[in-house]
């Protein structure tokens, strides 16, 4: 049996198992360092030359989609938001228009938790930055003022071309959801070309397709407390596998750490929650649905889950419990050490 360990970032991703050495050679991977972090492309079963094509092509895109979708760099997204706060009238280039559609529909479902409007709030506390921020909290009454504006996505109106705000505290920041998204657009690209077996992972965030040989592909979900893999997932056909956590980024002051996942209710960052991981047909739903579970906690992720339509939800607690339902614990395969509070839900 011959194993193959892919180190990255955020999560190991690893093929186990029924792969003979000439099998191997047909896995073709690829990395490219883009929305700030590295997305590594593996396809099995496709020649050299449609790989490097489809990979080439993939790699095109997301560099695109970085530029157009860009939060705080300078671009079509950042001069919409600046026409936004201004009270007019912005231009939503094409690729932006489709983002902007669901996830107002992704907003109502997650009752607001999950909310792309968020960018001023995210700015304030230090988050819009390819740096980690340092430095004390914002001003209670700067979040306080952010909350009464209450900026949300059900005050976008997209017209022919443009779009309008009802409100000017409406900021668009797509951190939470434009890697699920473009995850999606690249597995369509793929498919587009002819790639029938691949997995998409930005920095564990995936999405796979088909399987390598025989047996399905195997991804490892990153143990959020230290190193190593908490569980092992198979992923079946076409799935996605999403975690939000909250020691990806963070700002810690005298002490206290400040997560970059923010209750639009409070304005303050989440507590409580290590890290959510949902497995769901598109990476989009799932990259939204695992921000949205951070956000409702542990009391309401069931809840929320459901009416975003997701069947397979796991979920961290500080106190390094995990929250499953059914249908989640039968798929995943803990590793050593395995947790010893688990729990398992009412069926989603
Ligand atoms: P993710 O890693 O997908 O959970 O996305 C986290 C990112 O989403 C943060 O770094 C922020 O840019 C943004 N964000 C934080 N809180 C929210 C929220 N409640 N709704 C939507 N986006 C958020
Ligand atoms: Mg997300």
């Amino acid at each position: 049996m011959v194993r193959v360990i892919l180190p990255l970032l955020a999560a190991l991703l690893f093929l186990v198992g029924g792969c003979s050495a000439e099998r191997n050679e047909e896995l073709y991977r690829q990395q490219a360092y883009v929305f700030g972090t590295i997305v590594d492309i593996s396809i099995w079963g496709s020649d050299r030359e449609l790989a490097e094509r489809a990979v080439d092509a993939v790699a095109r895109d997301f560099q695109r989609m970085h530029y157009e979708w860009h939060a705080w760099e300078p671009g079509p997204l950042t001069e919409l938001n600046a026409a936004i706060a201004s009270g007019g009238r912005g231009e939503v280039v094409p690729s932006l228009r489709p983002l902007i559609a669901q996830s107002r529909v992704l907003y109502e479902r997650s009752e607001g938790l999950f909310n792309p409007a968020i960018g001023g709030l995210l700015r304030l506390w230090g988050f819009q930055s390819s740096e980690r921020p340092n430095g004390p909290p914002p001003r209670e009454e700067a979040i306080a003022g952010w909350v009464a504006l209450a900026p949300g996505m059900d005050d976008v109106i997209l017209e022919e071309g443009g779009l309008t705000s009802r409100n000017r505290a409406v900021q668009l920041d797509f951190g939470a959801f434009a890697k699920g998204y473009a995850v999606d657009l690249a597995i369509e690209r793929l498919r587009a070309l002819g790639v029938e077996n691949a997995i998409v992972n930005g920095g564990g965030d995936l999405r796979a397709i088909g399987r390598p040989g025989k047996r399905p592909w195997r991804v490892g979900i990153r143990h959020p407390q230290g190193q190593g893999v908490l569980a092992a997932l198979e992923v079946q056909g076409d799935e996605s596998v999403f975690t939000s956590g909250n020691y990806e980024r963070y700002n810690e002051f005298e002490g206290v750490r400040y997560t970059h996942i923010l209750d639009p209710r409070t304005g303050m960052p989440v507590k409580g929650i290590t890290s959510v991981t949902v497995i769901h047909d598109n990476g989009a739903e799932a990259d939204a649905a695992a921000t949205a579970l951070v956000v409702a906690g542990v009391e309401a992720w069931h809840r929320i889950a459901r009416k975003m339509g997701m069947k397979y939800v796991m979920l961290v607690d500080e106190a390094g419990a995990v929250h499953m339902d059914p249908a989640m614990a039968a798929r995943v395969i803990f590793q050593e050490p395995r947790p010893v509070d688990v729990r398992i839900s009412e069926p989603l």
